[in-house]
């Protein structure tokens, strides 16, 4: 490189820099009004700027953290995180996150909502998040953290069992009986302490991103089915139901196999034998895998032409009637699994868990081979003896 254009890069380099440093991370517009004193004005507009210089450059942020619920506040910025890192030389100088409001909650705490904007030349300006962040005050040290503490204060809690309910109105304690001991169940069916956890029941994933500091996401905007977790030992509830027991499959069986063997037809099949079908029916109910197998030889008496395996490879959807995210798949993979359990016991199902995750079918088909002799060709005939033995 001659000299000259190096020198000449260099001062363009320094003026990106410098200019980057003068302007703030977050932009503080004109138009909000801080409702707060000048000193603890200043004291949080510092630790906002470390904050928002670490998340861009994707290190801790421990520090500036408050403790409480430390890891759910990291797992939240951790999305924004990755958001910071996914952009390109272009849209990194772009100056996109404002402090839209802030106003004190206590003596010593404070809510404060940045908005993400996303501007590219060619469309209109789009919110991409608005987050909300709660700074605590103490000893004029300021820390930030998710408003799940804030959103939950006049919350009730029940213990049950291993679970602590976090929750408004009323539980339903025959199915948080039922999900503690299913928690147990299947930790011990793998060999796994049960993990004691915290369950905070929301009516939908809109409100689960709330309490995680996320009052808009634009990729999960009109979502609303999900639920959350496990994170730090915490769940958030699928459409406000108590059980949660299918995602306790993948969570311990994350704990003992390892990511490259895992094959997600065997994983789906466990969890809605073991556990539950994860989604809710339209009275809120928890789908369970005895109904799905019922249901499934009652679309069979109604379909008797259906093939099997296509139903199994293609993974049609045909309990939309129950609800739309529920899998014939994961249905006939239940049945699959309880029958190596009968034949081979736990190591078996370990076995079919460790199947492999490339090539998903392909290796689960091998397997059952291997284990219980069902493979492509006599697949219809042994699964349905599966169903009409159920
Ligand atoms: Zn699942």
């Amino acid at each position: 490189m001659p000299k000259m254009r190096k020198r000449l890069l260099l001062i363009v380099l320094f003026f990106t820099l410098y200019t980057s440093v003068a302007q703030d991370i977050v932009e503080k517009p004109d138009f909000v009004n801080y409702a707060i004193d000048s000193l603890t004005k200043k004291r949080i507009n510092t630790s906002l700027e470390l904050l928002f210089s670490n998340i861009i450059k994707g290190v801790s942020n421990s520090k500036y953290l408050t403790s409480k619920h430390i890891k759910l506040t990291e797992s939240s910025l951790k999305v924004l995180e990755g958001y910071e890192s996914r952009k390109d030389s272009v849209t990194l100088k772009i100056q996109d996150k404002r402090l839209i409001n802030m106003y004190p909650i206590s003596d010593h705490e404070y809510s404060l909502l940045i908005s993400y904007t996303i501007y590219k030349s060619d469309v209109k300006p789009k919110i991409a998040y608005l987050v909300r962040l709660i700074a605590t005050e103490n000893n004029g040290n300021i820390t930030f953290s998710i408003p799940l503490e804030y959103y939950t204060r006049y919350w009730k809690i029940k213990e049950i069992g291993n679970v602590t309910y976090h929750y408004r109105g009323q539980i339903n304690k025959e199915r948080a009986l039922l999900f503690d001991q299913k928690n147990t169940k299947i930790a011990n069916r793998l060999g796994v302490k049960p993990q004691k956890l915290n369950f905070y029941m929301c009516d939908d994933l809109q409100e689960i991103l709330r309490l995680r500091g996320f009052e808009y996401a634009i990729k999960a905007n009109g979502q609303y089915r999900d639920g959350y977790g496990v994170v730090a030992k915490t769940i958030f509830s699928v459409m406000n139901n108590e059980d949660f027991s299918h995602d306790m499959f993948h969570y311990y069986s994350g704990q003992i196999n390892e990511h490259k063997n895992r094959n997600w037809i065997t994983e789906e099949g466990v969890a809605y034998s073991w556990g539950n079908a994860y989604y809710t029916d339209r009275n809120g109910g928890m789908i369970t895998h005895k109904r799905l197998v019922g249901e499934l030889r009652n679309y069979l008496k109604q379909n008797p032409k259906t093939n099997l395996f296509d139903l199994f490879r293609q993974n049609r959807k045909i309990f939309s009637h129950i609800a739309p995210e529920i899998s014939a798949r994961s249905t006939i993979a239940g049945l699959i699994v309880n029958r190596v359990e009968r034949e081979k016991g736990i190591e078996g199902v370990l076995k079919l868990i460790n199947a492999g995750r490339q090539d998903k079918l392909k290796s689960f088909l091998k397997r059952t081979e291997e284990l219980i002799g069902l493979n492509q060709d006599n697949f219809n005939s042994k699964v349905e003896k599966l169903i009409l033995d159920y």
